[in-house]
């Protein structure tokens, strides 16, 4: 780390220190820690049932799944600190709708903790511009852009575009949304022969990301990672 970066680092710190306590977004108590405090912090729902190593779906003895095995993704590994349900969904909506970046730093930081195999560069899930002009910011580049900080990566910010203004994946059925993204992405050669981990806030039917990993390949990127914060469940549709 270069001098400059350790002093910004410390006074960072101290900015903190000195900062009052602030409300947790979930409970509303004061705290010190950044978004949420230390109580709710320990509610938080893990992802630490075995699992799938592909598409993060539960798997008895973290095997790969029936479905992995016979129509292998495009991505080799999925790695989710969370499951996406009660009271995370809420800490996901306030970073994802209501422009609270503060929540991108520890998010990132729980799924940094989460890497077991390093990637050679960071993709963030794109956004249409039509989108991002609308919203004024993608979640994703926040939490992409955090994680190359902390794990020292480099992030490819333009290598990858949606270049069609898909139908919002949530608001369709699982089955409905590879039809939906067919097409939706382009990358850059900038990604050749290099190992890409995709940063994305949730996955749910892993739709997005496989297609963007589809692209990513074509463009010549050898392995493909996946990490979001939270993988959501089909119960907990
Ligand atoms: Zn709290
Ligand atoms: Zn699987």
């Amino acid at each position: 780390m270069s001098i400059l970066n350790q002093i910004f680092l410390n006074i960072c710190l101290i900015i903190r220190q000195i900062l009052p306590p602030q409300p947790c977004l979930l409970c509303g108590s004061a705290t010190t820690r950044q978004g949420w405090c230390a109580a709710c912090h320990a509610t938080l729902p893990a992802y630490s049932a075995s699992k799938c190593p592909v598409c993060a779906l539960p798997t008895p003895h973290g095997e790969t799944c029936g479905r992995c095995q016979q129509q292998p993704p495009h991505f080799s590994r999925t790695c989710a600190a969370y499951v996406y349900s009660f009271p995370l969904d809420k800490l996901i909506l306030a970073l994802k709708f209501r422009a609270q970046f503060q929540l991108a730093r520890p998010l990132a930081e729980a799924m940094a903790q989460q890497i077991q195999r390093m990637p050679d560069c960071l993709v963030a899930m794109p956004l249409h511009p039509h989108r991002l002009r609308v919203r004024g910011y993608n979640q994703s580049q926040l939490l992409a852009r955090e994680l190359a900080r902390q794990l020292r990566l480099p992030l490819f910010s333009s290598a990858c575009m949606r270049t069609r203004n898909t139908s919002t994946q949530s608001t369709l059925k699982w089955k409905d949304r590879n039809r939906n993204l067919r097409d939706a992405f382009s990358c850059s050669a900038a990604i050749s022969g290099k190992h890409v981990a995709i940063v994305d806030d949730v996955m749910t039917s892993g739709s997005s990301v496989n297609e963007l990993a589809k692209s990513l390949r074509a463009a010549g990127a050898t392995e493909v990672s996946v990490w979001v914060i939270a993988r959501t469940l089909p119960d907990d549709r």
